[in-house]
């Protein structure tokens, strides 16, 4: 017969549940058979708003009718108005828009670089990143990412990056070398375990990087967009970064990322230094706008702060029921549960009908849309539980 039959066309790099799925609407999709499934990941801390929400559909539909791209060697109206809009709503100054969050570390780091080399004069290019950190997966931002085990097989590693242990106060004093011109790190790491940065740590971080005059770039990839209980998971720590790296639930699911710098870091780029094709298109960008549009003017974060606050009250119940939760931690609507096995309990609880996530092996993340109800998380307690004694039986 046939020797055109060909196994998967797609390259195997994602280890995928058996679950296809074809609609979505708030807090919940569908699968081909129809069956509902409550969606607490979110397409990974994306679908901020929920899925297909209509604030940012409608917005995505209309540009749709007018113009889907141009390049970057044109003025772009919706663009311009979305920087506008990050740069009042945040410390930064000038945004840089790509496609994704590798992408935005990428202009982070190349930041970084050309800011000590061609602003400060200086030969300095070393970054200081933390262990369990993730980063994004080209190959600055794996370099950039302190995890070995992603790192296997693609060596050798971009130069120019070291690892200190995160959260780790007494290591810092090996923070500052000649050479050192910018510290990289996520406010919460949400890949490497949902592990929030202690206050005293971070403020320590910051303090050296003003003393030393070292950039100091936040990975808000994941905590951003009202993650966290505020637009930037930064803010309830009272530093100002100099950079700071977005993407994931800009676009609300449609692809854009992007750096946000003070006035003083973004000196680091000149006409012709660094760029994209896509980034930031006017398709791409009329969907960032919608959402963060909606993310600032109604009172969504407000009420994902009150949601984080009550899923984690139930969750901090539920762990007294439950002796194989062994920790609870995150922030706002990131939560992540310490378990001895996550993958067992986030399948456990696809075959309940609810979509949650693993960070590591030994963490189990929920990723809430920021526009849940206290009704759903009622219901997905409840699911929990039953996960729960279900494998402690
Ligand atoms: C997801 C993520 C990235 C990478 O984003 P991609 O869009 O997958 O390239 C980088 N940093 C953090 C903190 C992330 O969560």
């Amino acid at each position: 017969m046939s020797t055109n039959v060909k196994s998967d066309p797609l390259m195997s790099t994602y280890n995928r549940f058996p679950l296809t799925l074809v609609k979505g609407k708030g807090s919940y999709v569908w699968d081909e058979e129809g069956v509902q499934y409550l969606d607490y990941t979110s397409g990974i801390a994306t679908c901020n708003l929920g899925h297909v929400p209509d604030v940012v559909k409608e917005k995505i539909e209309e540009q749709l009718q007018e113009l889907w791209h141009c390049s970057n060697l044109y003025h772009i109206p919706v663009q311009e108005k979305l920087a506008s809009l990050l740069v009042e709503n945040s410390v930064g100054d000038a945004v840089f828009f790509c496609n994704s969050g590798a992408e935005a570390n990428e202009a982070a780091i190349k930041l970084a670089r050309r800011y000590a080399q061609k602003v400060k004069g200086t030969d300095a290019y070393e970054i200081v990143t933390f262990t369990q950190s993730f980063h994004g997966r080209t190959l600055a931002s794996l370099a950039a990412t302190g995890q070995e085990k992603l790192q296997a097989g693609f060596y050798p590693m971009l130069p120019g990056f070291r690892y200190l242990p995160y959260n780790d106060v007494s290591a810092l004093e090996q923070l500052v070398s000649d050479k050192t011109c910018a510290v990289l790190l996520e406010i919460v790491q949400g890949e490497g375990g949902v592990v929030p940065a202690s206050l005293e740590w971070i403020t320590e971080v910051a303090k050296l990087c003003k003393e030393h005059d070292l950039l100091l770039m936040v990975d808000e990839i994941q905590t951003g967009m009202g993650r966290t209980g505020t637009l930037f998971a930064y803010e309830q720590y009272g530093i100002q970064p100099d950079v700071i790296s977005i993407a994931k639930g800009l676009g609300s699911g449609f692809p854009i990322g992007g750096i946000i710098a003070n006035e003083k870091a973004a000196k680091g780029f000149e006409p012709g230094t660094h760029g994209s094709t896509f980034g930031g298109n006017p398709l791409a960008s009329s969907a960032g706008l919608a959402t963060v549009e909606y993310l600032v003017t109604s009172d969504v974060i407000q009420r994902a702060k009150e949601s984080g606050i009550y899923l984690e009250s139930q969750l901090q119940e539920l762990k007294t029921q439950c002796p194989m939760i062994e920790d609870i931690r995150g922030k706002g609507l990131l939560q992540g549960l310490v378990v001895k096995e996550a993958a067992k309990v986030v399948e456990k609880a696809r075959q309940h009908h609810v979509l949650i996530l693993t960070a590591g092996p030994n963490v189990v993340r929920i990723l809430p849309p920021l526009t849940t109800t206290k009704t759903e998380i009622d219901q997905f307690i409840n699911i929990l539980k039953l996960v729960c004694k279900q494998l402690e039986s």
